[in-house]
């Protein structure tokens, strides 16, 4: 299960049981990566698919019977790991341009760089918006709203609002 641009997907094939136990539900594949220069497309806690859900430490999908219906946007693993949308080390398949999801210090080094570009390139209508929102101001400690991007109905920009918080409320949040 992954996001990815919708115009690269084509009809799914058939669910197949013993390929779908292979899956380690990291999630990876359902965030959206951003680049962060030499580290490659880092996944950001909190920007994923609307329909995908923390269960205990693991990701799950909200909709996995009906996701080629309900999100037109996912895609199988067997056509997402060709795309790199997958986890570099993925079981399905490793990828050396695949999503590369940091430990939380590593993170922190470079999350300027993602949040630059961030800014820069927007963010996909399809992503879980509340969950976003959240982690950026936890880890940033300042607001910020999300407005459609000029020009492209499937992007959003990233608005900054008002001041900085107060440092009492700046602790990371948690990943989705
Ligand atoms: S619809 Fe489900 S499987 Fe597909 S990207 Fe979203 S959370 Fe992942």
């Amino acid at each position: 299960m992954t996001a990815g641009p919708e115009d690269s997907q084509t009809a799914p094939p058939p669910t197949d049981p013993t390929r779908e136990a292979v899956c380690r539900r990291c999630g990876t594949s359902c965030h959206v990566a951003v680049p962060a220069g030499d580290l490659g497309s880092v996944v950001v806690p909190g920007l994923h698919c609307q329909f995908l859900v923390a269960d205990s430490g693991l990701f799950t999908c909200a909709v996995y019977d009906r996701r080629f219906e309900a999100a037109p946007w996912c895609h199988t693993a067997e056509q997402a790991q060709p795309l790199g949308y997958l986890a570099a080390d993925c079981p399905y398949g490793a990828h050396p341009e695949g999503k590369v999801a940091l430990a939380p210090e590593a993170l922190d080094r470079v999350f300027g760089t993602v949040l630059r570009n961030l800014r820069a390139w927007g963010v996909p209508t399809y992503i879980d918006r509340v969950a976003l929102l959240r982690q950026l101001e936890s880890r940033t400690r300042r607001r910020w709203a999300l407005d459609p991007w000029p020009g492209d109905p499937e992007r959003l920009r990233l608005r900054p609002v008002g001041l900085t918080l107060p440092l009492a409320t700046s602790a990371r949040g948690g990943s989705a």
